[in-house]
């Protein structure tokens, strides 16, 4: 039988993109191989957000250069220059947008390494008991820093009866959990006739028999309407639990970031959610170092941190990516050292607030959703997000238990089972 291995980097999207391409290997009688070496096909998905991610997805390409086989090379690193690519990586085999996997099946096909004739479009995500789902692909926003919207394109929503479709079904074969994926999940149905909207499709999820969660994310600041604020706080099975990048706190910065929003507009946003959803766990994206940030605007970022306490912050170095308007328009002026400084600040800052936020949990009753097993533990998440670690002798995958918080600290939780 044929194996395929799968190396992945990046955001949930990419995730979900290789369980896609996965399912359709397995579709086709591949089965999985836990490395390059055993594996007739190698796939790289790739992430070019930041430099530090192309150049881990260079030194893989690099690293599987002699190697014999089939190497395809996905995700966002996949342009429209092909030609270019196949310059840089001669050793590659097959270059292939994300969104497409056909020209994957066409180019196993055509060497007669598949029996044609299946659909990738007709296969069917694997269940695993949370499952990600792909609502909206691309990205119309265009910040001025990111790369995404060129290489993903604009935004296309799926229709809405394929999504719950696509949910039953899951749901139906073990899922309990959806994580409804988009850049912007938020502004999921404008492309669609009719009223469709993130609001309408949780209502529509929610009564779904065998589903016990619903997640989405990524929520863009300016698109989270009161709709979908309100359907959060109404329907029993949407988590509370939001992902809502402000990237910065200072307003010149979020300006010429072209994010839509100002520092003050999102202060009352938060504070719309928390009275929504008090129990809401809320995590951020920032990037510092943003071209010609003083000391000052970061201060702000750092200060409205420092108040809005987030469960958990991502924070990134700012990375010029060529073709975006800020590498086109603004000098990459903030010394390195200062942008290594200013992460570090906001790393130590949020460790300080994690800490707190989860020793609140010491001794209180959580539930958690099991999703499998990790260093002779088993673990899960809380609707809240927090990753919650246990032992126990049964087999507990795909289980809804609680458990007794015993340990706490800033990333995880760990604690005893309830009988
Ligand atoms: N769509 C989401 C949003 O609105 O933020 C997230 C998508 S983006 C791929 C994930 C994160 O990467 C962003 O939130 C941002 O913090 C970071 N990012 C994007 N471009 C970057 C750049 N040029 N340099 C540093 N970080 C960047
Ligand atoms: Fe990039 Fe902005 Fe789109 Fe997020 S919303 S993917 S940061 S362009």
């Amino acid at each position: 039988m044929p194996r395929y291995h799968i190396w992945t980097i990046g955001c949930q999207m990419n995730k979900a993109d290789s369980e896609h391409i996965a399912a359709y290997l397995e579709g086709v009688g591949y089965r999985p191989a836990p490395r390059p070496a055993g594996a007739d096909i190698v796939l790289l998905n790739s992430c070019v957000v930041r430099q530090s991610a192309e150049d881990k997805v260079v030194h893989k390409l690099e690293s599987l250069r002699s190697r014999e086989g089939i190497l395809a090379l996905t995700g966002c690193m996949v342009d429209s220059d092909i030609a270019g690519l196949r310059e840089r990586f001669p050793h590659v085999d097959l270059f292939f947008p994300p969104q497409d996997i056909s020209v994957l099946a066409r180019f196993l096909e055509e060497r007669g390494l598949v029996a044609g004739g299946v659909d990738p479009g007709s296969v069917a995500a694997r269940a695993a008991t949370s499952t990600f789902v792909n609502i909206i692909q691309g990205c119309d926003n265009f910040c001025s820093y990111c790369i995404v919207p060129y290489r993903r394109g604009r935004e296309r929503s799926r229709p809405m009866d394929e999504v719950v479709d696509e949910v039953k079904d899951l749901a139906q074969r073990g899922t309990k959990e959806v994580v409804l994926l988009g850049q912007n999940v938020d502004s999921y149905g404008h492309d669609l006739d009719g009223d469709a909207s993130l609001a309408e499709l949780l209502q529509r999820l929610n009564p779904i028999e065998g589903l016990n969660r619903i997640r989405f994310l990524t929520s863009h600041p300016k698109d989270m309407s009161d709709e979908l604020i309100e359907a959060m706080a109404r329907l029993d099975k949407v988590c509370e639990h939001v992902s809502l990048p402000v990237q910065a706190g200072d307003d010149g910065v979020l300006e010429a970031m072209g994010r839509g929003y100002t520092a003050g507009q999102y202060v009352r946003l938060v504070e719309r959610i928390r009275r929504a959803v008090p129990r809401v766990a809320l995590s951020t994206d920032v990037i510092v170092g943003f071209p010609g940030e003083s000391e000052k605007q970061f201060e702000k970022t750092y200060e409205l941190l420092r108040e809005l306490r987030f469960d958990t912050v991502h924070v990134a170095c700012y990375s010029p990516r060529a073709g975006t308007v800020t590498s086109r328009k603004l000098a990459d002026d903030v010394p390195d050292a200062e942008k290594v400084r200013r992460r570090k600040a906001v790393e130590d800052l949020q460790e300080g607030i994690s800490t707190e936020i989860n020793a609140k949990l010491l001794g209180k009753r959580v539930g958690v959703l099991v999703e499998g097993r990790k260093k002779g533990r088993w673990w899960g998440r809380t609707r809240t997000d927090k990753l919650v670690f246990f032992d126990d002798s049964a087999d507990r995958a795909g289980q809804l238990v609680d458990v007794e918080v015993t340990h706490t600290s800033p990333w995880s939780l760990r604690g005893e089972l309830l009988g």
